[in-house]
């Protein structure tokens, strides 16, 4: 069976394309979102998901989460005296959607289609396939995500022929892009958009706000402050969705500080964030050749959309309404499903054809004449290429009595090949030319997974060289990743006991550490009391212990939130108007209910 998989920064989901329909795919808690964070336990087992996602404050030092940021990087993360590859610890996170799957589906599930960020570079995409393979998937494909989305939405509508414009904002990454749908044919046209742009800052922003109010630094408080603190201001900003003002308050040094916070203050601390969502939406729409008026429809994706300030500022930038199709944080991989249905030639969607473009230019480093030391790129592939693509361009020598030309391989926009990231060399062996004598033609071709061959042949075709251009660790040889799959089997994924159980256990340790006194006794009996209901498996004792600690810790949960809550806080001077620079405020944005 195939599935279609949104692997995201912050959630990932899995879907199946079966009825004639995308269906989302229920993990062990019930819900379609499953956090990407990874944890390890004491008996080495591996938690993902909602659980890991309690461990980040009650265990930072043995959680991973983000890694998704650093895929096809050197950055490893250490878990209990063992550093994991980004794309070890996603492996754990889709092999946890492919139990899930299977189990939902009663069956075994060998095959998927995963989304990555229409930004991803090679590396990046390398390392999501290795991740793939780790897991013991094969990756049919991988798709980008603003071309799911636009994918799932253009099946919701009747037009013949309309232009997206895809707003896709995640918790770290925000991809935008120009989708054209004609009739069955959905086109990418241009795709743009920010790496290190998401939800998250949104809450570091917030974060920072609380504590510039109190005269402290985020980054001086001890991890696990740190961690609450971040975890409270995503769950202030998600409040600011729903209604119009918030508080957030912490305990620090038994000190009780809290700030109150409305979507005007968030504005505040945010600007520069959105001028970089502007600036993305800027570059899709000129790479793409349209103007505002072209876009019929603008779609948003991704949890961040449901922030009210997201949804305003994309109506003001466009002067129309964007629309939201089901969840906005559904919708990718809602067309991923599509996409793994139109993999196993589903009948009914088999007639939908799909292109996609490379987002960035592809090319080799060539001689500079002006700066010896310096290449300057040569571009092969141009950014916005249809997919596939194969192109050729030829070179020459530049010396006398030259042996050989090595070709670096470049992905960028910059004219300064340092600027840009080196994908890798090929050399070609020329004999002994005279400069400017021997002609070389390289090719490039690049799949529709965005993985590149490079193939060079010199002009008499008796030399030849080919390579195909990965990441080192998407490298490894068919040996080495039998290796690595067998010694992450170590690591088993947690199936002691129901997943709700070990929700609510790590959601009261998690609780227990930001209590003091005697409340902390009452959660440690609770949970005390729960394991020796679990150890002896009583199923009614469970079930009634169940719904007795989700009471108790909801209870605590408000109560750490609001308890102190009184009305010397909601005073005026509460808010630390120095923070804000009114000047960058746009005075219509604020004068917007939201
Ligand atoms: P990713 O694609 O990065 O995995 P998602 O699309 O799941 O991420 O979006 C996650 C982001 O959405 C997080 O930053 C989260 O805080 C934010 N988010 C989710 N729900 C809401 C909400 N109701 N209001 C505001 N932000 C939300
Ligand atoms: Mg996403």
């Amino acid at each position: 069976m195939i599935i279609g998989i949104d692997l995201g920064t912050t959630n990932s989901l899995a879907c199946v394309y079966r009825n004639g329909k995308a269906e989302l795919i229920p993990n062990g808690l019930g819900g379609y979102l499953t956090p990407s964070v990874v944890s390890l336990d004491e008996s080495g087992e591996v938690l993902v998901g909602a659980v890991a996602r309690e461990r980040l404050v009650s265990n930072p030092a043995d959680t991973a989460a983000s890694f998704k940021r650093f895929m096809g990087s050197k950055k490893t993360f250490p878990l209990r005296q063992r550093e994991f590859t980004p794309q070890e610890l996603s492996a754990f996170v889709l092999r946890q959607l492919k139990q899930d799957a299977e189990r939902y589906l009663g069956g075994e599930v060998t095959e998927a289609v995963i989304s990555v960020p229409a930004y991803f570079n090679n590396n990046q995409r390398a390392a999501t396939l290795e991740a793939g393979r780790i897991a013991g998937l094969h990756v049919e494909r991988l798709v980008n995500e603003p071309s799911a989305a636009a994918l799932a939405s253009s099946m919701l509508s009747d037009e013949d022929e309309q232009s997206y414009l895809v707003f896709d904002f995640g918790g770290g990454t925000l991809d935008v892009s120009v989708v054209d749908c004609f009739q069955n044919i959905i086109e990418i046209v241009a795709v743009s958009g920010d790496n290190h742009l998401g939800g998250n800052d949104f809450d570091e922003r917030i974060a920072a706000f609380f504590c510039k109010s109190h005269q402290m630094d985020l980054d001086a408080l001890p991890p696990q402050k740190q961690a609450v603190l971040r975890r409270l201001s995503e769950k202030a900003k998600r409040e600011l969705s729903e209604k119009e003002s918030t508080f957030l308050h912490m305990n620090i040094d038994g000190e009780d500080k809290a700030v109150i916070l409305n979507n005007e203050i968030l504005i505040g601390c945010c600007t520069d964030l959105f001028d970089r969502m502007e600036r993305a939406v800027v570059h899709a729409l000129r790479d793409s050749g349209c103007t505002v008026d072209d876009i019929d429809v603008i779609v948003m994706a991704g949890g961040s959309c449901k922030m009210p300030v997201v949804a305003y500022f994309l109506e003001k930038l466009f002067g129309k309404k964007p629309v939201m199709i089901g969840s906005p944080d559904e919708v990718v991989a809602q067309g991923a499903g599509i996409y793994a249905g139109i993999k196993a030639r589903d009948e009914e969607i088999r007639d939908v054809l799909l292109t996609d473009i490379c987002p960035f230019t592809l090319g080799v480093g060539s001689y500079n004449p002006n700066d010896r030391g310096r290449n300057i790129m040569t571009p092969v592939i141009e950014r916005n290429s249809v997919l596939p693509v194969a192109k050729t361009e030829y070179f020459t020598n530049v010396h006398d009595k030259q042996k050989e030309i090595e070709f670096p391989i470049y992905q960028g926009e910059s004219f300064d090949c340092s600027e840009n990231l080196c994908l890798g060399r090929i050399a070609i062996a020329i004999g002994q030319a005279m400069a400017g004598e021997a002609r070389v033609s390289v090719t490039f071709s690049y799949d529709i997974n965005g993985i590149l061959v490079v193939d060079v042949v010199d002009d008499k075709g008796t030399n030849r060289a080919q390579q195909v251009f990965m990441s080192e660790g998407a490298n490894l040889t068919e040996e080495e990743m039998r290796q690595k799959i067998e010694e992450l089997k170590k690591y088993r994924i947690s199936s002691n006991g129901d997943e709700r159980d070990r929700l609510l256990l790590a959601r009261g340790k998690r609780i227990y550490q930001e209590l003091i006194g005697s409340d902390r006794e009452n959660v440690a009996a609770a949970l005390r009391e729960f394991e020796a209901v679990l150890a002896v498996n009583n199923r009614r004792a469970i079930h009634v212990m169940r719904q007795r600690l989700a009471e108790l810790f909801g209870v605590y949960e408000e109560f750490l939130n609001e308890e102190f809550l009184n009305e010397e806080f909601l005073n005026e001077e509460f808010l630390n108007e120095g923070f804000m620079d009114k000047e960058f405020l746009d005075k219509e944005f604020l004068d917007k209910e939201f």
